[in-house]
């Protein structure tokens, strides 16, 4: 029986209510093999090429959990602040479905390798909130349908099982968050936990960051949760961020009308902006969870988690504070040069270089940034080096170049890949250190302009920018300003 949706609630209706939302979040773990055989973990091969009687589950063939993953998902736990397991159990989750040879997954269900973390977000207004990380659990992945692309493809859907025995780690929040932007905040921080520690390159276009939500809604006020609805495959931040809003304007228009929610599987369909009903909860599946019989227990002894703990990369919540306490930025600085693992190595390296930690993040995140953006390149494509871009900066803190020269030898450095030292001699580029010949200029500007000596005497003090750029302007931005305001002033009286 076909039944009419109620319509979405206005935002006067959402007010009323609060969002409850959690998040499980699957990270593909960059080892060099799968999970449990010795195939390559690789993206793009050529279909079913990567493929073993392990991971094809053939009868007989048998697991060997890789050292690696286990490692890697022991840095996936520590960075989200998880207590690790001395003793984990595998399971085998049971269901059908083509992708999976083996007719079960290989996961852990009651004794996870990793309980009890958290992830800290910044709210709009600056306040700081930690949502929970109820669980991390080791798993294998599945292959890959495909229902499209083919000639028959009308009539056949093709499998791909490349995929199949790539290791994941599960990373299943507490409902903590309140809104999509917290979801939005959250997924963020735990992305860039995973690639700093170098867990994961998160790729989404590849499939190595997978987002589903759990979402509810209840009278703000109220105590119970309300009836939840599972929101698949959100593969990307925008989505995830539509998803989460359409289900709450859909939760509370069906509550508005009178109606129930309905425990369900939704799948998020982007090019509509609506989630669909996938399957109900009598539909639900029953995976008949049983530990793996062909896996020991994985113990994890506090010496081998001090191993690990002690190789690991700094976090980029850590790498931020110390932006700020070491080098003196700003908060914002610092956090738009951790955007990525990438960028805030790039800015330390130039940062060491210039000896000039400020001006150097300044021009990471000003002129470099821009030049990036206008080719669309990210910082490990710069075709001007950390190295090359800390000489820059350091020539500026020492005196030799003017910013408005250094603004002209930057593209040029881009542009042939020299040093700007190079670029300087070559072009005959560099500060004025003679302040004779500099007073000499500022006599002439001055008794060129008599009318706007008049007007500053008369107290337009502003009109000093006036001169201040008639100079720069006759030595082709080779004086320094900051000594040419100064010198005017003196003559100016
Ligand atoms: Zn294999």
């Amino acid at each position: 029986m076909a039944t009419v949706a109620p319509p979405l609630a206005t935002p006067e209706q959402i007010a009323k209510y609060e969002p409850v939302i959690g998040l499980e979040v699957h990270v593909q773990l960059g080892t060099r093999t799968k999970i449990f055989c010795s195939c390559p973990n690789e993206f793009g091969a050529a279909p079913n090429t990567n493929v073993c009687p392990v991971c094809l589950g053939m009868p007989g063939a048998l697991p060997v959990l890789n050292k690696e993953a286990v490692e890697l998902a022991m840095q996936a736990s520590l960075a989200l602040h998880c207590e690790v397991r001395n003793t984990s159990i595998f399971a085998r989750k049971n269901y059908f479905y083509p992708d999976l040879p083996k007719g079960y997954q290989i996961s852990q269900y009651d004794r996870p390798v990793a309980e009890h973390g958290w992830v800290e977000i910044e709210l709009a207004d600056g306040t700081k909130k930690r949502i929970g990380v109820t669980r991390l659990h080791m798993e294998d992945d599945a292959g890959k349908n495909t229902h499209d692309g083919y000639r028959d493809s009308d009539s056949y859907s093709y499998v791909d099982l490349n995929r199949c025995g790539s290791p994941l780690a599960e990373i299943v929040s507490e409902p903590d968050m309140r809104s999509s932007e917290e979801a939005f905040q959250y997924l963020t921080e735990l992305k860039l936990a995973m690639q700093f520690t170098g867990v994961s390159n998160c790729d989404m276009e590849k499939g190595n960051l997978r987002c589903d939500a759990n979402v509810s809604v209840r009278l703000k006020g109220a105590e119970k949760f309300g009836t939840k609805a599972e929101i698949k495959n959100l593969n990307s931040f925008r989505f995830l961020r539509q998803a989460i809003d359409y289900e709450i304007a859909r939760q509370v228009g069906v509550l508005e009308s009178g109606g129930k929610v309905v425990q369900e599987t939704r799948l998020y369909n982007p090019d509509i902006d609506e989630t669909l009903s996938m399957r109900s909860k009598e539909e639900a599946h029953d995976y008949r969870y049983f530990p793996e019989p062909d896996l020991v227990p994985l113990q994890i002894s506090d010496e081998w988690l001090a191993r690990v703990k002690a190789g690991m990369t700094e976090l980029p919540a850590e790498r931020r504070k110390r932006f700020v306490e070491e080098y003196g930025l700003r908060e914002y600085d610092a956090q738009v040069l951790t955007a990525t693992r990438e960028l805030a190595e790039y800015y330390e390296e130039a940062a060491r270089v210039s000896g000039d930690p400020k001006l150097a993040a300044n021009w990471v995140t000003g002129d470099l940034a821009g030049m990036l953006k206008a080719e669309g390149k990210e910082i490990e494509d710069s075709r001007v080096s950390a190295a090359r871009l800390g000489e820059l900066a350091g020539l500026i803190a020492k005196g030799e170049l003017t910013g408005k020269l250094a603004k002209e030898i930057l593209p040029k450095m881009w542009e042939s890949g020299d040093a700007p030292r190079a670029i300087m001699e070559r072009e005959g580029l560099k500060a004025m250190s003679d302040t004779g010949e500099i007073e000499k200029i500022i006599e002439q500007v001055i008794a060129g302009n008599p009318k706007q000596v008049e007007q500053y005497k008369g107290g337009k003090t502003s009109v000093i920018q006036f001169f201040v750029g008639q100079v720069m302007k006759a030595t082709r931005g080779q004086a320094n300003p900051a000594t040419v305001t100064e010198v005017l002033k003196q003559k100016l009286g």
